[in-house]
């Protein structure tokens, strides 16, 4: 049997006394096994805007090429993992952080990351950039307008809003901070659904390639 040296697992030590612990099989080996540089696909927009409808159809389009993909949603984390946390600013940004550092994980394991959030607010973008590192992090911006959006209304939930049953509803009563440098952006009040996936498959394809 192959033998190992033994790794510096007292590499990096934290001021509360945690050790990073550092393993032979890393990112790089991982990356190299799948053939595909992994990188966090972050959709960022209005509820209703189409983040999570691209996402689906991006992440089966790169899937059926063979890419190793997985999907992060809004609805299934906060079914889960942020199962504690309201839709306050803190707890917002407490969801953003999470799925961030999950999201890392999975970079971790050389897998490419679609992930859906509204993340309206500037900080929370920045949150993540700086969580998975600048050059892992593609931002999209689906910048569709809020009537758009509104007259969709595909969970019911504008209405809701405008009735005051949901507090702090992004758009209507809890401010969305545009994203003023996105690495995309799509309005799918002009794009159709095949048109904005393939827009962002021909952006993205020599990213993942690399
Ligand atoms: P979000 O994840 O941003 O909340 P969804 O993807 O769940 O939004 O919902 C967007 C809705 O808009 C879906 O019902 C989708 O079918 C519809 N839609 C209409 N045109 C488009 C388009 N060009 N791109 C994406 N979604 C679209």
């Amino acid at each position: 049997m192959k033998k190992y040296g033994i790794p510096n697992i007292l590499q990096e030590m934290s001021e509360n006394n945690i050790f990073k612990q550092v393993f032979h099989v890393t990112r790089e080996l991982r990356s190299k096994k799948l053939n595909q540089k992994p990188v966090l696909i972050w959709f960022t927009g209005l509820s209703g805007s189409g983040k999570t409808t691209i996402s689906n159809f991006l992440e089966k389009l790169l899937f059926d090429k063979g890419y190793s993909t997985f999907s992060l949603d809004g609805d299934n984390i906060r079914n889960g993992l942020s199962k504690d946390l309201t839709f306050s600013e803190k707890d917002r940004y407490e969801n953003i952080r999470r799925i961030a550092e999950v999201s890392k994980l999975f970079l971790d394991s050389g897998i490419i990351v679609l992930a859906s959030f509204i993340s309206p607010l500037k900080n929370q973008r920045d949150l993540v950039k700086t969580i998975v590192g600048e050059k892992n992090f593609i931002e999209v911006f689906i910048k569709t307008p809020i009537e758009v959006c509104e007259k969709r209304d595909v969970k019911g939930l504008y209405k809701k809003a405008r009735n005051g049953e949901i507090k702090n509803f992004t758009g209507i009563s809890s401010k969305y901070e545009l994203p003023l440098e996105s690495s995309f952006e799509i309005d799918t009040s002009k794009l159709s659904v095949q048109e904005s996936v393939n827009f962002l498959y021909e952006k993205i394809i020599n990213e993942i390639n690399e």
